[in-house]
This record gives C-alpha cells, sequence and structure tokens, in this order.
C-alpha cells in the first residue's frame, strides 16, 4: 500500500476526508485481504480503488511451511513479472519475526550466497518492501495464525544499502504508528558493508538496529568472501562504523557465516577480535555466529559443534557472541538460501 497513492485516489473519487482513515485502518490495524472486506465504503468505491490503487505491490505464488508451522517462505509476484522471496518466522510462541528483501537479487555476490549468485535484476520499490509486512499480516490473519508480526529483519534477498533511499522510505513506512506501526528496536537492517551508508543510517535511524555482515577480519579473505570489501575494505568500514557508534550509542551485531576451513580457525577468531577491539567498548559488539547453510556454492557446510568452538574464542576474548537459530532450513528460507531463479520455481 502505498498511503499517499490511495488517500490521492480517494479524494479524485470525490470520497469525503474521513474515508481515508476507514481504509487505514482496515488495512493496518485489521489487514484486510481487499478493499471488498472494507463494508463502510460504499461498493463503487471499493472497485475504483482497487484499480487505482492496489491494496497491495505483490501476490502469492505459493507458501510453503515447515513441517512444525515455524518458518513459512513465500514466493510473490511482482508487477513487472519477476518474483521475491520474504520468510515469516516464529522463534517463539509468541513472536513472530519476517525476514524481508530488498532487491531482486544482488550485486554485491557474496561468494557464499544463493542470492548472490543471481546477480542484480532490481530494487524493490519502498511499497514492495515494506508491503512484504503487510502481506504477512494479511496471511496470519486468513490462516488464523495468533500473535502479532511486529519484528522484521533487513535479511532476505539483496543488500538493502544499495538502495538506501528505497529502504528509508520502507524503514519510514513500518516506523510509522498510523501504518505499520512497529517499534524502531524491533526492526534490523542487515548490510554487507557499504560504508558511507552506515553512517547515513547512524543519523537517519540511530534507534534501529544495525547488522553487519562481516564473515572475515582479514583483508584478503574478506575480499574473496565478500567483494565488496574492495571498495570498503576493513579500514574503511572500522571508521563509519566508530562513527556510528559515536552518533547512536547503540549496540552492532556482527553476522559471521563459518565456512569450514576458511574462516572458522583460531587465527581467524584472533583476527575478529583484534579487529572488534580497535572499533569500540565491547559492550556495544555483538557477534553472532551463523552456521553456513549449504547452498549452491564451493563452501564446505560448518556445524554447532564448529560454531560453539568458535563463539568459546569470542567469548574468551571479552565479546559478546552467540550462535544465530537456524529456523526454515528445512524449507531453504534460512538466510543466504532465497534465490528466485527467474523461471526456475
Ligand atoms: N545483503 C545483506 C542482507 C541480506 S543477507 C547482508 O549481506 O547483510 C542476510 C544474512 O544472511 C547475511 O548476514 C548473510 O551474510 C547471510 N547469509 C548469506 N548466505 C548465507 C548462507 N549460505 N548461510 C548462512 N547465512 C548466509
Ligand atoms: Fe547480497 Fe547479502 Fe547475499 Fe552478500 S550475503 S550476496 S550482500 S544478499
Amino acid at each position: 500500500m502505498d498511503a499517499v497513492r490511495t488517500q490521492a485516489a480517494l479524494l479524485e473519487l470525490g470520497q469525503p476526508g474521513y474515508r481515508w482513515e476507514q481504509v487505514r485502518r482496515a488495512v493496518y490495524e485489521q489487514a484486510v485481504s481487499s478493499y471488498d472486506e472494507i463494508s463502510v465504503l460504499p461498493a463503487d468505491a471499493r472497485r475504483a480503488l482497487a484499480e487505482r490503487a492496489p491494496l497491495l505491490s505483490l501476490t502469492e505464488r505459493r507458501v510453503d511451511s515447515s513441517p512444525d508451522g515455524r518458518a513459512r517462505k513465500a514466493l510473490l509476484d511482482l508487477r513487472d513479472g519477476r518474483t521475491v522471496e520474504t520468510v515469516l518466522l516464529r522463534p517463539s510462541p509468541t513472536r513472530w519475526t519476517t525476514c524481508i528483501s530488498s532487491q531482486v537479487g544482488c550485486a554485491v555476490a557474496c561468494t557464499f550466497c544463493a542470492t548472490g549468485l543471481m546477480g542484480l535484476a532490481r530494487s524493490l520499490t519502498p511499497e514492495e518492501i515494506a508491503d512484504q509486512v503487510l502481506f504477512w499480516r494479511q496471511y496470519m490473519k486468513k490462516n488464523g495464525l495468533e500473535g502479532r508480526l511486529d519484528n522484521v529483519v533487513y535479511m532476505g534477498m539483496g543488500e538493502p544499502f544499495a538502495c538506501y533511499d528505497e529502504t528509508a522510505e520502507s524503514l519510514r513506512a513500518l516506523l510509522d504508528q498510523k501504518r505499520l506501526g512497529i517499534g524502531a528496536r524491533h526492526i534490523s537492517v542487515s548490510t554487507s558493508g557499504i560504508a558511507p551508508k552506515i553512517v547515513q543510517f547512524g543519523r537517519d535511524f540511530a534507534q534501529v538496529n544495525l547488522a553487519l555482515s562481516l564473515h572475515a577480519a582479514d583483508d584478503a579473505l574478506r575480499t574473496r568472501l565478500v567483494p565488496m570489501n574492495k571498495a570498503y575494505p576493513l579500514a574503511k568500514l572500522a571508521e563509519a562504523l566508530k562513527d556510528y557508534l559515536a552518533q547512536t550509542n547503540r549496540k552492532i551485531f556482527f553476522e559471521y557465516v563459518l565456512l569450514k576451513g576458511e574462516n572458522d580457525r583460531a587465527e581467524d577468531a584472533e583476527a575478529l577480535a583484534r579487529w572488534l577491539s580497535g572499533l569500540g567498548p565491547s559492550a556495544l559488539l555483538h557477534v553472532n555466529l551463523i552456521v553456513f547453510n549449504q547452498t549452491d556454492t564451493p563452501h564446505a557446510p560448518t556445524d554447532e559443534s564448529d560454531a560453539r568452538r568458535f563463539q568459546a574464542w569470542i567469548l574468551a576474548a571479552g565479546f559478546k557472541a552467540t550462535v544465530r537459530r537456524n529456523l526454515g532450513r528445512d524449507i531453504d528460507g534460512a538466510c543466504g538460501q532465497l534465490a528466485v531463479l527467474e523461471g526456475k520455481k
């Protein structure tokens, strides 16, 4: 939903001013799936609105659910015929989280990431990014799923800071109490490290969580895994992160996908601890270790014991470190497994 477009359409249709509030409540507070469900609206206005200002910018092609129902992945059709994936997770019985995409594909081309393999088709519009949240809220309502979806991570397909303006605009829709109404501290944006945008993000959205996908604290290794590191090497990244910390005083989450024999050795943990210690107080630095999800890439998988070993090294060096639980692996809906090779699915 593009709230501005819908409001304009209502005006053009000659509807009184209070109509927008009726539509807004139905869409954002009751998660109706179609204007037809808004019975207070005159029937001709419902039809005209659906044509001029479609309620959602994306439509469901299919949804896969894990057997335990804790992870669901949707394949969504966009209006230009492209598709994108989005994930709904239930980490605990009362909490729902969605992992949303910012682009169709990704140009960063991290060697271990399924999305990276497909290259970049295009960025999503702010409406398409925010509508993924609306889509899942509608889905939950239709399917009688209890609880509220009020956690969002920008960790689906794409690099959110490669389309900073679209990401920022979508964040405003998420944060707006009159629209999606999600608390800033319940939103995380994950980036592979576009340094100038990290600085800008700290100024624009100091209360929204930042996750930095690091994966290596050595320039040669990081450039191999995350080619973006060539443009923004570790020293540049450190500068941007220090600026971010000074600006926000907020904790930064460092994502680190463990790849067997490549970045999971004791010396890699040492390099990581050394690099982190140059950034700021350890209380503000949190390492999130991710067991590598098998993708169609030349890397060897790691398992939980690899992650625990690495975690112990980081903890011993005085930093916080957790091992991220991997919901959604059985539906290829875990991080880095989102890839819609056009026409393949
Ligand atoms: N482009 C952004 C956000 C999307 S990727 C970024 O890179 O941060 C979201 C997370 O999934 C990142 O931390 C990414 O490194 C991780 N990821 C990518 N491929 C993965 C894989 N095969 N297994 C586990 N995590 C992966
Ligand atoms: Fe893009 Fe993130 Fe995948 Fe790297 S990990 S290719 S930045 S989506």
